[in-house]
């Protein structure tokens, strides 16, 4: 019997909601429904929670977050969270604005650089480094990204230290890119990062002499690499050679430049 009710009760909910669905003249009241039904669903989810889940949203996709914004009062209010600027992904945006910016896009990238979002530091540093403006200011915008334990600003450390020409810094870069990929953790971040920079590379010009020089980092006389294929040491965990490790990480980053 209580089997019976439960399975009514299922169907009438059922038949409820596809008719409310199904009619037009009901589309008001279908609307007026549901957004009831959020804004019940959403006064139960703390506010704390609700930005929490924002700022992992918007770590992701800025369009993700542009839609949740437009779908209800409680997200747009939530989304407005300094916290959420500060983690919002600009993957959608551009390195080289080819147009100028629109007073929107400006003001939303003000406030993203006002709430410290990592991204604009460490975008700034890529745009400096590559196209040739030398490595000091390049470095400084990373200090900026760095603070805030941005993974691809580490790794653009790594690279800039690396083809330095200096023995005692590209030691260091050695140092610190060996040093990331002993955390699995890390090491995932790390190919989304060098898959991000990728990209970032193909739409600017490239023009850092220093990156004609390219820095060979094992030194080992021996016949010690197992692999034919570079490729396959970049991400992995398997390999005891720190130089060649890092090797795999210049072959790498050189094979996604343009020609310089
Ligand atoms: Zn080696």
């Amino acid at each position: 019997m209580v089997n019976k009710n439960v399975k009514d009760s299922r169907n009438m909910g059922r038949a409820t909601t596809s008719t409310i669905l199904r009619s037009p003249s009901n589309s008001k009241i279908t609307k007026r429904s549901m957004h009831a039904t959020n804004s019940s669903m959403m006064d139960n989810i703390p506010r704390e929670l609700l930005i929490e889940i924002l700022c992992r949203l918007a770590h992701t996709s800025f369009t993700d977050i542009h839609n949740a914004k437009l779908s209800c009062k409680d997200f747009h209010e939530a989304a407005e969270d300094p916290c959420v600027y500060q983690n919002m992904s600009l993957d959608n945006f551009p390195l080289v604005a080819w147009k100028p910016l629109t007073k929107k896009e400006e003001a939303f990238f003000t406030k993203c650089q006002d709430c410290q979002n990592p991204e604009i530091p460490y975008r700034q540093a890529v745009l400096d480094y590559f196209t040739g403006k030398g490595p000091k200011s390049a470095l400084a915008h990373l200090q900026g990204a760095l603070n805030a334990n941005h993974i691809g600003a580490l790794y653009v450390t790594c690279i800039i230290l690396l083809f330095s020409g200096e023995d005692e810094l590209k030691a260091c870069g050695m140092k610190l890119m060996a040093g990331m990929k002993k955390s699995k953790y890390v090491r995932g971040k790390l190919k989304e990062h060098r898959d991000r920079l990728k990209s970032m590379l193909r739409t600017m010009w490239v023009e850092n002499p220093a990156l004609r020089r390219r820095p060979v980092c094992c030194t080992k006389q021996d016949n010690h690499r197992r692999r034919s294929s570079w490729e396959d040491m970049v991400d992995d965990a398997d390999v005891h050679c720190e130089g060649c490790s890092v090797d795999s990480e210049i072959k790498f980053l050189l094979d996604s430049l343009p020609r310089l």
